[in-house]
């Protein structure tokens, strides 16, 4: 993977996320640090703003996706509604919104997210992505 550059506007933006999450990387940047403090807390910065960014495109896409959804199993239009749930994931816990419907006839609930993520996920395969 090629490095990724960032400018000095956006340096600043990522000393401000670090500052306001308490990590020290300003206190690093001025310090004598070894290798494995800056590392550890570049580390923590990424996994802030990535878990900051996956919650930001679930919301997204919850929002999308707010039509009655056919059930998968009987094809019954049922309506959707917003469910918080949490998820642990590689970069730590995650607060995320999804639509769930739940389908009468079958007596369960079904995530047209689930569904609809595998779809982009094969189109992207399919594109070479
Ligand atoms: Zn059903």
């Amino acid at each position: 993977m090629a490095r990724k550059q960032v400018s000095e506007a956006e340096w600043e933006t990522f000393l401000g996320v670090a500052d306001r999450l308490e990590i020290p990387v300003r206190e690093l940047l001025a310090g004598q640090p070894n290798f494995t403090q800056m590392e550890s807390a570049g580390h923590r910065l990424g996994q802030a703003v990535a878990q900051v960014a996956t919650e930001r495109m679930s919301l997204a896409r919850a929002g999308q996706m707010t039509q009655p959804q056919p059930c998968p199993t009987c094809g019954q239009v049922c309506a959707l509604k917003q469910q918080d749930r949490e998820l642990t994931t590689i970069d730590g816990p995650l607060a995320l919104c999804e639509p769930v419907a739940h389908c009468p006839a079958c007596r369960r609930d079904f995530f047209p997210s689930a569904s609809r993520t595998r779809a982009v996920s094969k189109n992207l395969q399919s594109r070479g992505d």
